[in-house]
């Protein structure tokens, strides 16, 4: 998949050589919780972690592990003023 110019980090992902399927948990809760402490554990050996994690709080992305982060943890972040789109 090619990318435009303002998510040009997502090709120094580390998550380029995983299973997508990975970064999408079916919940976060159960058994989801293993898969997303596998998620969380490339991200957190990941060069674009921190610009993954911005462009996902700012797009208010609602599903999947980006940045090392859940939607539900990235909810959270956003009710405390983080991820807003101004600057
Ligand atoms: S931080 Fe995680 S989801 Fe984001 S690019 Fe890196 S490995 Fe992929």
């Amino acid at each position: 998949m090619s990318v435009g110019p303002r998510m040009n980090w997502r090709e120094r992902g580390a998550c380029r050589f995983e299973d997508p399927e990975l970064f999408f948990p079916l919940g976060e809760s159960g058994l989801s919780l293993l898969q997303i402490e596998q998620a969380r554990a490339v991200c957190h050996r990941c060069p674009v972690l921190r610009e993954c994690r911005t462009w996902a709080l700012r797009n208010r992305e609602c599903d999947g592990v980006w940045g090392g982060m859940t939607a539900k943890e990235r909810r959270a972040a956003a009710g405390r003023g983080f991820g807003g789109r101004g600057r």
